[in-house]
């Protein structure tokens, strides 16, 4: 999605390109795309000039004779290409613009999300609904605007409405330059933060808008136009890299539905317990890792007990005997037996852990806000990924190790190794290994394992 800079560009790019045309016809391939009449906006464009072309935040205005503005607002997609009358060839084409000297303007949107709207100068101005930018705004203001928030840092710095320009990777960089924690609460922030907060998403826009933009997956500006930013980037796009500052692995988490990379150790959340998670396939030495972290201090989140301890809770009973039937429940003890059955059946397993897993976030929520800062907290749980729980952990260890020599483990203790084995198959490898902050292997003996974990930086 284009920001601030990658918008800029395509504005000094467009001005130089149609300032001054006139617009003799307009074809409209998707009318969708125009935001009230789109007959209406047909018929005002022809034979108005292009006098400039501005720009606010992340929303385009095309200044035009008689009075009239045209604002484009890209979205996610939206972009433009310069070419002859005619020549429609594009699949997202959702806009021709011909000009009198023989030119033509084509709108693109492949995700079609994108939005114009004609309007006169006198009438409110789409502008003005828009927060001002970071270089029109100062601390105290930025201050004023956080302090009534319930939502995180990061939330408010996207918020078009709060402030214009930022969204998600100028917001991670931002907050990485400040050494902010992007889900601290906006209210939390201080004057100084705030004062930081301004000065690195100048320096950060402006860099970005020397160098024409970033290029990134989710956006490209214009054909033949490639910005050169994304080679700057910090933190955005790369998670699982060490951090700049400190080395520690980059994690990546979502917050409101949008990707969001920080450093755990340089953006530490204030007053909260630094989470590590540990994952892998069964016995690959989950617990031997598990215990190590716990001698150095780390505090277990025990998931089995919160599981038993939910099932005792009324209102988790009731959920579960309306979604699986009375019979999980006999006396008010959960029907283990019963409820063994039914999860054999995979949808009625989802069904369970769809009540579950939530709750088990929440209770480790619970513990790790209760234990306080400077703490650290464990979490331990073969499903850490399919439960969400990967969302709670600053850093995750994957712990693996050969098939044959976790088979030859399991049957050295007298185990079933094929039933357990086939638990197991399902456990999600190639994910764990993509998310992971970092992957141990322990096909060797203990005290290889034991030396590789206290490499770690933790
Ligand atoms: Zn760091």
């Amino acid at each position: 999605m284009p920001e601030l800079p990658e918008v800029e560009t395509v504005r000094a790019t467009l001005e130089q390109a149609v300032r001054g045309e006139t617009i003799a016809k307009v074809s409209l391939f998707y009318p969708k795309l125009i935001e009230g009449d789109s007959e209406d906006f047909l018929s005002k464009l022809v034979g108005k000039q292009i006098l400039s072309v501005d720009r606010k935040g992340k929303m385009l205005c095309f200044v035009l004779s008689d009075g009239l503005r045209l604002y484009s607002h890209l979205r996610m997609e939206g972009r433009y290409f310069l070419g002859n009358p005619g020549e429609k060839d594009r699949k997202f084409d959702l806009c021709e613009f011909d000009f009198a000297s023989g030119k033509a303007l084509y709108y693109n949107d492949t995700r079609k999300f994108g939005r114009m709207m004609l309007q006169k100068e006198d009438e409110p101005s789409p502008f003005e609904e828009l927060g001002p930018e970071p270089f029109e705004m100062n601390e105290e203001e930025l201050l004023k605007r956080l302090s009534k928030r319930k939502d995180t840092i990061k939330q408010a710095l996207m918020d078009q409405t709060l402030i214009s320009g930022i969204g998600n990777i100028y917001a991670d960089e931002t907050l990485f330059a400040c050494k902010i924690s992007p889900f601290a609460p906006a209210s939390s922030i201080d004057l100084n933060q705030c004062k930081a907060i301004l000065s690195n998403s100048r320096r950060i826009l402006s860099l970005a808008i020397e160098e024409g933009g970033s290029t990134v997956r989710s956006y490209h500006p214009q054909e033949g136009v490639n910005g050169r930013m994304q080679n700057e980037l910090l933190v955005y796009g790369k998670p699982n890299f060490p951090c700049p500052n400190c080395g520690f692995p980059l994690r990546k988490k979502f917050l409101g539905g949008r990707g969001t990379t920080y450093c755990p150790i340089c953006q530490k959340q204030e007053g909260r317990a630094f989470v590590l998670g540990i994952t892998g396939p069964i016995h690959a030495g989950k617990s031997t890792a598990a215990k190590y972290f716990m001698g150095k201090g780390y505090l277990l989140f025990d998931a089995d007990a919160c599981v038993k301890e939910l099932y005792l809770r009324k209102d988790v009973k009731r959920l579960i005997q309306k979604a699986l039937g009375r019979k999980t429940f006999v006396g008010g003890e959960p029907n283990r037996g019963f409820i063994a059955q039914l999860v054999a059946d995979k949808k009625k397993k989802k069904v369970l852990e769809s009540i579950l897993h939530p709750l088990v976030i929440e209770e480790a929520e619970k513990f790790i806000r209760q234990v306080g800062k400077n703490q650290k907290v464990l979490i331990d749980v073969p499903l850490l990924f399919q439960s969400g729980m990967d969302a709670l952990c600053d850093a995750i260890i994957l712990i693996d190790a050969d098939l044959e020599l976790r088979r030859n483990r399991i049957i050295q203790e007298g185990r079933d190794a094929s039933s357990l084995m086939n638990l197991n198959r399902a456990y999600p490898l190639a994910l764990a290994r993509k998310k992971a902050s970092w992957t141990i292997y322990n096909n060797g003996v203990l005290s290889d394992f034991v030396s590789k974990l206290s490499e770690l930086p933790l």
